[in-house]
Parts: structure tokens; sequence; C-alpha cells
């Protein structure tokens, strides 16, 4: 018997991206989430680590629509924009394209799309790289196409599959200030699965750990974060 909800908007408060209750999967015997509760409040950003094949995935892709056969609740405000570990970008579309296309269930004119795409690819560093070809770009010059693509409709909820699993140390590095150079300027709730517990701590509010199928630790990250120049601690810079 299933009780699965996806519900939109109107069925979250404004003070939640997205809520799971409840939620359970399995994949034939195998029970992967026996019961997961978690929260992405408004405006957040929530990582969740746990080991490989302890089900972040399955939570990610029922929070976003991709899976319908688990039970529970389930709600997310709005659509939510997903990038996954592997860029998928479209390699016949050039990057402002690529960029633009996340705009296109909003319904935006094509001029309005483009503006829009070249405003997000400065703000992830790449507006030279507008018009290259998506195979010309490295590893994180396409996750940050990916990353830009994902945000250009402003979505509420951002879901974002360890979406530095495949570059190296030094391109994580410099991805973690780009991400949070965007999540310091838009207001969106943001999942970020991960299995780098230092980088959900650098990057998250509050971390969840699952294990056994259900969230086991929830942490509070209580750091000033670079970019918040209301930080206390970065008031005399200011
Ligand atoms: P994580 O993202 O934490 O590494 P996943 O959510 O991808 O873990 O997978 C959790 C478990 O479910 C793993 O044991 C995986 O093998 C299993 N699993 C995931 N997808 C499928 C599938 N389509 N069919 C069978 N088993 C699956
Ligand atoms: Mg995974």
């Amino acid at each position: 018997m299933s009780t699965t909800t996806i519900t939109t908007e109107s069925a979250t408060d404004s003070t939640t991206a997205a809520r799971t209750r409840g939620l359970r999967k399995s994949f034939g015997d195998r029970e992967v989430l026996a019961g997961v509760d978690l929260d992405v409040p408004a405006g957040k950003v929530v990582a969740l680590v746990g080991r490989s094949g302890s089900g972040k995935s399955t939570i990610l892709r029922a929070l976003a629509g991709l899976s319908d056969d688990h039970t529970g609740e389930v709600r997310t405000a709005g659509d939510p924009s997903v990038a996954f570990q592997e860029p998928r970008l479209f390699p016949w579309r050039t990057v402002r394209q690529n960029v633009a296309d996340g705009l296109v269930r909003a319904g935006a004119d094509a001029a309005t799309r483009d503006a829009a795409a070249l405003g997000l690819l400065r703000e992830v560093g790449l507006e030279h790289r507008a018009d290259a070809w998506p195979l010309t770009l490295s590893g994180g010059e396409a996750q940050r196409v990916a990353i830009a693509r994902a945000l250009v409709s402003d979505p509420q909820l951002v879901l974002l599959d360890e979406p530095f699993g495949a570059l190296d140390a030094l391109t994580r590095l410099s991805m973690q200030d780009v991400l949070l150079d965007l999540f310091a300027r838009h207001g969106f709730g943001v999942l970020l699965v991960t299995h780098d517990v230092h980088e959900a701590v650098a990057l998250a509010d509050e971390v969840l750990v699952l294990e056994d199928g259900a969230i086991a630790h929830r942490l509070e990250i209580d750091l000033p974060r670079p970019h918040d120049r209301t930080a206390p601690e970065f008031a005399r810079y200011a």
C-alpha cells in the first residue's frame, strides 16, 4: 500500500523547501530506506552524508520526482532542480544554450532565457566560455555549467548529488567557493549529497548522517561563511 504524496509549493509552508516523513524504499527484498524523516528549511543548505550504498541518491531521486514506488511522505516547494555527479550536458548545444535550456519549462522566451543564462554563467565564472561546446570543457567547467543550468530557473529547492565526486581535489575546493558564493546570493534551499564530510561541514548549515536506512545523526554547523558579510567575525573587514 502506497501513501506517496508528491506535492508542490502549496503543500509546504513557506519555511520548508523539502520534507520527507517515513520515507521507505526497497529494491527486491532489500529495504534501503527504512523511514527517513528530513527537512530542508527554505534558504538553508543541508548536507546528507553516508557511506556508499547507504541510500543517499535514492532519497534525492524521490525528492526529484524520479522514483514512484517509495512509500511515505515526500514534499517539495515547487519543482526542484537537480545536478548529478556527471554534468549531463547536451553536446550539440553550446554552453549558453545548455544553461538557457534550464528555463524552457518555466516558459520564458528565448531572449529572456539567453540573458538569464549569461548572468548565471557570469556568476560561476564561465562567461568567456558561453559559446563553447561542452566537449571542449574541463570537468570542473562542465560541472559549473550543469550547476548554472540547475540554478537558472531560480528554484526554491536544489538537489545536488555528489556534484564534485568526479573532480580532483583542487578543483573541488574552488567549486566549493563557487557554491558558497551562489548560496549567499540566492535564497534556494539545497540538499547536498556527498560522502565527503569535510565538504559537508564547509558548505552546509546542517549535516544529516544516513545510517541503516534512517537519519542517525543531525549536526548544526555554525561556522562563519567567507561570503557571509554579515557574520560578526567578518565585520572588521567590512
Ligand atoms: P548512495 O547514493 O548512498 O551511494 P544509492 O541510493 O545509490 O546509495 O543506493 C542504495 C542501495 O540501493 C545500494 O545498495 C544500491 O546498490 C541499491 N540500489 C540503488 N538503485 C538500485 C536499483 N535500481 N536496483 C537495485 N538496487 C539498487
Ligand atoms: Mg549516490
